[in-house]
């Protein structure tokens, strides 16, 4: 029987007064498991049973972690969604996972109330503060490890957005999977920005933190100076972000020294890859190491990470955690040695049940255990694992293969650039051209052919992009990684025809 919320309670009988959210207000677990209980008691007193489906929309607030573990409580799976997400796609997960409640911070209701009204089911709009008035429900709900606590919306390596189903018992496990690698205790003070609808943010982060009794800290919406001044305010141990928001740290203005930094053990970085020239920038300006991890919404965030027992490897997304598989696989599914590059297969006890409702998708994913992850890598001898890019950004030019990361690395390592893109284009003769979108940093200027003479002193002649477009920012997703499916190819074509 578990329930991760009730790893969360445990404080609040342990130490009442101890605090669970430090910015921008600040919540004891006392006070996080009243309004918790209140909200298990409002639902169910709205008549809902456990294992019902709510859909619940809130930015990176302190409100998200009262209405989550009140939910969780209530024993209902929970999903979550980007507060950006418009009617049809909300009618489209309410469809899907046929939800019987929609709760949404009252900033982003709208479409929620819509999509809510149209399918006739009780929409709750949540104002600031959660002044839910119900009888409290006192004892949180006990799941079967195998019962499904959250359902994850992920477009996986293809297709529509399917619900991953992740259990009780992964919510757990990636909390103890992660707890010893990061030698976490309750000292620690997290903070992020990360948005607490997708699995980085909910099931690593504010689970793991106020699981182990430490506290959490909240920025919404991120900006860059406003993280290093919450680092600086509440004195941070732990920060976790994805590679974009530790460039923008990097490049920040701000009157920073050394010192204001000093309480910070590490920061935890996952989501996309990270340019190892980020971490040793981050380092130089910071005095503080970025760990790098890897992880999908199917494994609830975990697979593998820099453990900070071992050697850090830096480039590398590190072993993989306690208790979880990788293998490198080839096309015909033989496991390769180390070394050797191919699809990253993962098992292991933070590997979702299944895709919700798609026995096929399940299938055709999960195999024996297995799951498919669609990224390409290998392994060292010591089992540390670089991802090296994901199956469908592979550039074949001219019949070779060109991993855009690669590339990417070494353009990030050139001053003017903040961010960069690389991807394929098509073209007559090699099939595939690769094409370069870069952002520069402010006050510097370069051209393509400066950069391809960068990039040819460092690279074989094959893999030096022949395209560059030079932009003020790259498109991102709701977590801030890069969407390279968003980056205009009939742009970059034009740039390479002129
Ligand atoms: P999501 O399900 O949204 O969490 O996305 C999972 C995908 O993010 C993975 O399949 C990888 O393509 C990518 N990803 C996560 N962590 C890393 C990392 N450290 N390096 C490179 N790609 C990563």
């Amino acid at each position: 029987m578990v329930n991760i919320v009730s790893r969360v309670w445990a404080h609040a009988d342990s130490e009442p007064g101890r605090v669970a959210v430090r910015s921008p207000r600040t919540i004891t677990f006392e006070q996080l498991r009243e309004t918790n209980r209140r909200v298990a008691g409002a639902v169910r007193a709205a008549g809902l049973q456990p294992l019902d489906r709510v859909l619940f929309i809130a930015p990176t607030i302190p409100e998200f972690p009262e209405v989550y573990y009140g939910l969780h409580a209530a024993g209902v799976t929970v999903t979550t969604m980007n507060v950006m997400s418009t009617v049809p796609e909300i009618d489209y997960v309410l469809d899907d996972c046929d939800a019987s409640l929609v709760i949404a911070w009252h900033e982003c209701a709208e479409a929620a109330r819509t999509a809510a009204e149209r399918r006739g089911i009780p929409f709750w709009q949540l104002d600031p503060g959660v002044t839910i008035e119900a009888e409290p429900l006192m004892q949180a709900h006990e799941h079967e490890p195998d019962d499904t606590a959250i359902i994850l919306y992920t477009s996986g390596t293809t297709g529509r957005p399917k619900g991953a189903e992740l259990t009780a018992g992964n919510l757990v496990e990636t909390v103890d999977s992660f707890m010893p690698v990061l030698e976490l205790s309750d000292d620690d003070r997290f903070g992020t920005a990360l948005p607490l609808f997708h699995v980085f943010g909910q099931a690593v982060c504010m689970n793991t933190a106020l699981a182990v009794g430490a506290s959490f800290s909240l920025l919404s919406p991120f900006d860059p100076v406003k993280m290093l001044e919450m680092v600086r305010a509440d004195r941070l141990t732990t920060l976790s972000g994805v590679p974009t928001m530790w460039n923008a740290m990097l490049h920040a203005q701000g009157d920073f020294t050394p010192e204001d930094f000093a309480s910070l053990r590490m920061a935890t970085s996952g989501g996309a890859s990270l340019p190892v020239e980020v971490i040793r920038a981050f380092g130089e300006r910071f005095g503080c190491t970025i760990l790098e991890g890897y992880g999908l919404t199917e494994t609830t965030g975990a697979a593998t990470f820099n453990d900070l027992r071992r050697e850090q490897r830096t480039g590398t997304t590190g072993p993989a955690l306690p208790g979880t598989v990788i293998e490198v696989r080839d096309s015909t599914g033989a496991v390769l040695p180390p070394g050797e590059v191919g699809e990253v297969f993962i098992k292991g006890p933070t590997v979702m049940k299944g895709y919700w409702n798609r026995p096929e998708a399940t299938a055709s994913e999960l195999v024996d255990g297995w799951l498919k992850s669609g990224d390409l890598g290998s392994l060292d001898a010591d089992g540390y694992l670089t991802i090296v890019d994901r199956v469908k950004d592979l550039v074949i030019r001219g019949g070779y293969n060109v991993y855009p990361r690669e590339v990417e690395e070494v353009l990030y390592e050139h001053p003017a650039i903040v961010e960069v893109a690389v991807v394929g284009i098509p073209d007559d003769h090699y099939g595939e051209e690769i094409a370069a979108v870069i952002a520069l940093a402010p006050g510097h200027e370069t051209t393509g052919e400066e950069l391809r003479a960068w990039a040819k002193e460092r690279l074989s002649a094959y893999k030096v992009p022949r395209v560059y477009s030079f932009v003020d920012t790259l498109p991102k997703g709701a977590t801030g990684k890069i969407q390279k499916r968003a980056i205009d190819k009939d742009a970059l074509l034009e740039i390479a025809r002129a």
